[in-house]
């Protein structure tokens, strides 16, 4: 499956198109808003939006979901019923921006295991709760690709301090669902660059092999490189 990206929304939200080159039918995970953005690349390229596709809850990512589904008439799927009360509330989160933002009921709240049909190819659904209860990533196996939302960055993790967020499972999610699908995998976080899984297992100081040796023995982890936005909302 082919993919790439446009940065979406002041917080700078990367947003993916994944299609599949045999129908042309494409999948966009995350349109968080500038929806003329998505448009445009859909039209470019040529693709018939099939599924519109959401990580978890937050406004950055979950914010222009609806709008672009009316629009092109896509499904919408995801995230994990753990976000129902962010996505159902996603008009309110948009009010504190002074944003108007369509909340949603999804066609679909997704499942750890299920899998998503793009054409003739497919994404896999990786539940990863620790950034928001609900949160999921989606694989593309085939071509050695994920998309992680606010789980794991290059050199960072995603934010875990608010009411939704728990450390814990972050740290779980990522070295007991990521990281095991392998070392090559690529991925795309929510926000900045794209890195490695086996990259970040060597080099991550938060989730890499000798952190969670300390972070095992009781130590707290080290504080966050990342500023507020990037792994936050
Ligand atoms: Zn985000
Ligand atoms: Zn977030």
């Amino acid at each position: 499956m082919q993919v790439d990206w446009v940065p979406v929304t002041r917080f700078e939200q990367n947003c993916s198109i994944h299609w599949c080159e045999a129908t042309r039918r494409a999948a966009v995970v995350d349109p968080g808003g500038d929806l003329y953005r998505i448009q445009d690349f859909l039209e470019w390229e040529e693709l018939t939006l099939e599924v519109v596709l959401v990580t978890h809850g937050h406004l950055d990512h979950a914010g222009g979901a609806a709008q672009l589904a009316a629009e092109t008439g896509a499904r919408i799927e995801g995230p994990h019923r753990g976000d129902e009360n962010l996505v159902r509330n996603l008009d309110r989160q948009g009010r504190m921006f002074n944003l108007k933002v369509q909340s949603y009921t999804p066609d679909r709240w997704l499942e750890h295991g299920d899998r998503i049909a793009v054409g003739e190819q497919f994404l896999d659904v990786v539940h990863c709760p620790g950034h928001t209860r609900g949160h999921v990533s989606y694989v593309d196996l085939a071509s050695r690709f994920a998309c992680v939302g606010d789980t794991l960055f290059l050199h960072s993790i995603g934010a875990w301090e608010h009411a939704d967020g728990n450390l814990a499972d972050l740290v779980n999610s990522i070295r007991d669902r990521l990281f095991p699908l392998g070392d090559d995998i690529r991925f795309l976080p929510g926000h900045g660059e794209t890195s490695t899984f086996g990259h970040e297992r060597r080099m991550n100081p938060f989730v890499g092999d000798e952190a969670l040796l300390r972070y095992r023995a009781g130590e707290a982890p080290m504080a966050r490189v990342s500023d507020a936005a990037l792994g936050g909302d």
